[in-house]
C-alpha cells in the first residue's frame, strides 16, 4: 500500500500531464540570441519540414542560427493521387530535388545535403551506415540543435520517417564520443554532441509549443515551394482555375495565381497551427516533443560531490 504523500505525488503528476502544465511555450525572442549556433533541419521527404516544422525552423534562423537542410530520400515515389504533381519516378526525383532547394532558400538555410535513399525503402537501410553519415554531418557542421521526426511517436506508418529519426537520435549522442568513428578525426573533424532536439510527429507527445506567428509567411512559402509533392504547391491556383471553368470563384483565392496558392495554404494547410495558436493566445503555433541538453543521462555517478563532503586526512 502506498503512503499518503506518495499517492498525492502520483495524482499531482497525472493531473499536471492531463492539464498540459508540462508544456513549455516558446515565444519569439528579441534580436538574435542564437547567433553562432547551428541548426540541422532533417527530413525524410521534401514536404516533411515544410508541413510540420518550417515555422520553427524559420523562427530559429531569424533568431540567429545558421541552418542546414538534410533530406534522406530522393522522393522518387511522388505522392498520393490529388497531392503534388503527377509524374514518372524520374520526374518525381527531379521535381522534388528542385523543390527541396527552394524550401531551403525560403527558410534561409545555408546549404542542402541529400542522402539519396529510395523513397519508402528505408526500412532495411543499414542503420549503422545512416548513423555514420549523420555523425559525419553533425561533426562537419558543428550542429547544436536538430529538428526532425520523432523516432518514438505513435501512428507513424512511413518507414522513412521513423528510420531517419532513429538514425538522428543515435547520431546526436554518438557524434560527441571520441571512440566512435575516430578515423573522422584524422580528416580534421572533432567530437561534437548535439545539445537539443525538436521532434515533430503525426500524434506528438507535446512538451513544447512554438509561437510561429511572426514567420508564418515563410511557412506558407515553404509549402508553396512543394509543387512535386504535398498538399501545398499550386493547389490554390488549380482550384481557382477549376472553379472559373464552372463560372464560380472563391473570394479567398483572390485575383491571381500566387495569391490563390498562398491563401489556400494559409486557410487549409495551417488550420491545425491556427487552432494550436488559439489555445495559447497567439495566431499560429507548432507542436514538438522537445528533448533538452543532457537527455542521454551521461552525467555519471556523483563521486566528486561525495568526496568533497566526506574525505578525511589519511593520517
Ligand atoms: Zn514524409
Amino acid at each position: 500500500m502506498l503512503a499518503g504523500p506518495a499517492v498525492m505525488r502520483l495524482r499531482t503528476a497525472a493531473a499536471q500531464q492531463l492539464s498540459g502544465d508540462h508544456v513549455f511555450f516558446e515565444r519569439a525572442a528579441a534580436g538574435t540570441p542564437h547567433i553562432g549556433k547551428v541548426l540541422a533541419a532533417i527530413q525524410a521527404h521534401s514536404d516533411d519540414i515544410p508541413l510540420s516544422a518550417s515555422g520553427t525552423v524559420a523562427k530559429l534562423v531569424k533568431e540567429g542560427y545558421t541552418g542546414y537542410l538534410v533530406r534522406a530520400t530522393n522522393d522518387d515515389m511522388g505522392d498520393l493521387p490529388g497531392l503534388g504533381t503527377p509524374g514518372s519516378i524520374g520526374e518525381n526525383v527531379l521535381g522534388n530535388e528542385r523543390d527541396n532547394d527552394e524550401v531551403a532558400r525560403v527558410l534561409g538555410l545555408k546549404r542542402v545535403f541529400n542522402l539519396n535513399y529510395n523513397n519508402h525503402r528505408m526500412g532495411d537501410v543499414s542503420l549503422n551506415e545512416l548513423i555514420c553519415r549523420l555523425i559525419f554531418l553533425i561533426r562537419l557542421l558543428k550542429v547544436d540543435t536538430v529538428v526532425c521526426w520523432d523516432p518514438w511517436a505513435h501512428d507513424e506508418e512511413n518507414p522513412d520517417h521513423y528510420m531517419i529519426a532513429r538514425g538522428v537520435e543515435a547520431a546526436c549522442w554518438m557524434a560527441g564520443r571520441e571512440h566512435d568513428y575516430p578515423e573522422q578525426f584524422a580528416a580534421g573533424l572533432k567530437p561534437h554532441e548535439v545539445r537539443d532536439k525538436y521532434y515533430f510527429a503525426r500524434r506528438p507527445e507535446i512538451t513544447r509549443v512554438v509561437d510561429i506567428s511572426s514567420v508564418v509567411d515563410q511557412k506558407v512559402e515553404a509549402n508553396r515551394a512543394n509543387r512535386a509533392k504535398g498538399p501545398g504547391g499550386h493547389h490554390g491556383s488549380q482550384l481557382r482555375t477549376e472553379l472559373a471553368k464552372r463560372n464560380q470563384r472563391l473570394p479567398l483565392l483572390g485575383d491571381d495565381d500566387a495569391t490563390a496558392d498562398r491563401s489556400y495554404i494559409k486557410e487549409f494547410l495551417l488550420e491545425g497551427d491556427r487552432e494550436l495558436g488559439r489555445k495559447h493566445g497567439v495566431e499560429y503555433a507548432e507542436a514538438f516533443h522537445y528533448v533538452g541538453p543532457g537527455a542521454s543521462g551521461a552525467a555519471g555517478p556523483s563521486t566528486e560531490e561525495y568526496i568533497r563532503q566526506h574525505a578525511v586526512p589519511l593520517k
